[in-house]
C-alpha cells in the first residue's frame, strides 16, 4: 500500500526510481522540510512534513487510503460498494479520489455552511453529495448521524467514521510515523500538531515513541474553540466548547477514539491564537516560499515554541497539512480577515500577499 520508493538527491532536485501504482500507491512518501529561516532564527532544526504533497493534496489521504483498505480487509465492504461520510473537507476530498480510483461509489454528508467550491470539488471527483443542516453533534440531524443512517439503510455500504475508526490512526502508524523516523534518521526530540480526528497525532505519536523509548516528546497544538489544550493541561477535565478559530480542519469538542489513551502520554498541550497562526501564515510563504493552510501555520508556531522549550539545537517536526488553495480567497482578502479581528495581526511588509 504504502510503497517505499528508491529516492536520490540530484543537483538539489529529489528523484524517484520506482513506479507507484495508481492513486492509492501515490499517496505518502512526502519529503520532510527544513525550514531554514525559523530554523536559523531559533537556533533549532524546525522540519515540516509536506503532506500538502499527497495527490488529493492533503495529510488525509493517508486516512481516507487506510480506512477503506480496512474495509476491504474485513469484508466490511465488496466490489461495487458504497463510501459513506460525514465531512466538510479533505476527508472528503481523499474519499472520493480513493473510491473513484477503486470503483466504489461516494457519499458525502456536509454541514450546509460549506464553500460552493468544496460541494462543487466533491461533485468533480464523482462523489454525491448531501449539505444538511449545521446542527451539533448531540442533534440526531448532525451530518456525522445523517452518514451512519445513510449506509446502515443501504447494502454493500460503509460508514467510515474517521472520527472513531481507529483505522485512521493506524494508518499514520505505519506510514507518517515511519517516513518521519527515517527522515530525521531517529534523531528527533520533538513532534507537535493540531488534531481534527487526532489519527495523526496518536498514530504518528504512538510510533516515534514506541521506537526511541519515549525519548520523543509528543504535544499537542490547539486553536480557539477546542477543548484538548484544556483538557491535557488540567489533567482531563472536559469543559464546554467555546469560540471558534480560522484554523478549518482541527480542533475538537471531545476525545475521540483515535486520539483515545494516546492523549494521557502527550507531554504536554500549546495553545495557539489565531493572531500566531495567520502571521506564521503569510512568514512561510514570504520567507520559505510554501503556501500552506492555517493549520499548517497553526503547527509551525507550535513546532517554533516546542523547540524554544527543548533548548538551542533542539529538532522538532509538525505537519503541513494541506495548502491554502482551499481557503486563500478567506485567507488572502483583506476584508474576510478584518471580518474575523485580524486585520493587525500580519506584519505590515508582508501584507501585500493579501490581494483578494
Ligand atoms: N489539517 C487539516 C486541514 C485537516 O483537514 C485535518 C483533518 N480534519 C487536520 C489538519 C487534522 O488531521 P487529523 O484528523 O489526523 O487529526
Amino acid at each position: 500500500m504504502f510503497r517505499q520508493a528508491l529516492v536520490q538527491q540530484t543537483r538539489g532536485f529529489t528523484t524517484s526510481n520506482v513506479a507507484v501504482d495508481g492513486f492509492t500507491g501515490s499517496v505518502g512518501n512526502t519529503p520532510l522540510i527544513y525550514l531554514k529561516t525559523l530554523s536559523e532564527q531559533t537556533g533549532c532544526k524546525i522540519y515540516g512534513k509536506a503532506e500538502f504533497q499527497n495527490p488529493g493534496g492533503s495529510i488525509k489521504d493517508r486516512a481516507a487510503v487506510g480506512i477503506i483498505q480496512d474495509a476491504e480487509e474485513k469484508g466490511r465492504i465488496k466490489p461495487g460498494g458504497t463510501i459513506v461520510e460525514g465531512t466538510a473537507g479533505n476527508t472528503g476530498i481523499g474519499l472520493a479520489h480513493v473510491c473513484r480510483a477503486k470503483g466504489y461509489k461516494c457519499v458525502i454528508f456536509m454541514p450546509d455552511t460549506q464553500s460552493q467550491e468544496k460541494i462543487d470539488l466533491l461533485r468533480m471527483l464523482g462523489a454525491e453529495v448531501y449539505p444538511v443542516p449545521a446542527v451539533p453533534y448531540e442533534n440526531p440531524l448532525n451530518y456525522n448521524h445523517q452518514a451512519k443512517e445513510y449506509a446502515e439503510k443501504l447494502e454493500n455500504a460503509v460508514w467510515t467514521d474517521q472520527f472513531d475508526n481507529t483505522a485512521n490512526t493506524y494508518a499514520h502508524y505505519i506510514s507518517t510515523g515511519p517516513e518521519i523516523w527515517e527522515q530525521t534518521q531517529g534523531d528527533i526530540d520533538g513532534f507537535v500538531c493540531g488534531t481534527g480526528t487526532g489519527g495523526t497525532l496518536a498514530g504518528v505519536g504512538k510510533y516515534l515513541k514506541e521506537k526511541n523509548n519515549g525519548k520523543t516528546q509528543i504535544w499537542l497544538a490547539d486553536p480557539p474553540g477546542s477543548v484538548l489544550y484544556q483538557y491535557v493541561t488540567s489533567g482531563g477535565n472536559l469543559p464546554e466548547r467555546t469560540g471558534s478559530s480560522i484554523t478549518e480542519g482541527i480542533g475538537q469538542g471531545r476525545v475521540t477514539a483515535n486520539l483515545g489513551t494516546f492523549v494521557n502520554e502527550l507531554s504536554g498541550a500549546l495553545h495557539i491564537p489565531d493572531e500566531k497562526s495567520i502571521s506564521m501564515l503569510y512568514q512561510l510563504l514570504d520567507t520559505e516560499g510554501l503556501y500552506v493552510g492555517a493549520s499548517s501555520a497553526l503547527n509551525v508556531v507550535a513546532a517554533v515554541e516546542l523547540a524554544q522549550k527543548l533548548g538551542k539545537g533542539s529538532k522538532v517536526v509538525t505537519i503541513l497539512c494541506d495548502g491554502a488553495y482551499r481557503y486563500q480567497s478567506r485567507l488572502f482578502s483583506k476584508k474576510w480577515l478584518e471580518s474575523k479581528g485580524l486585520g493587525n495581526a500580519i506584519p505590515e511588509s508582508l501584507m501585500k500577499y493579501a490581494v483578494l
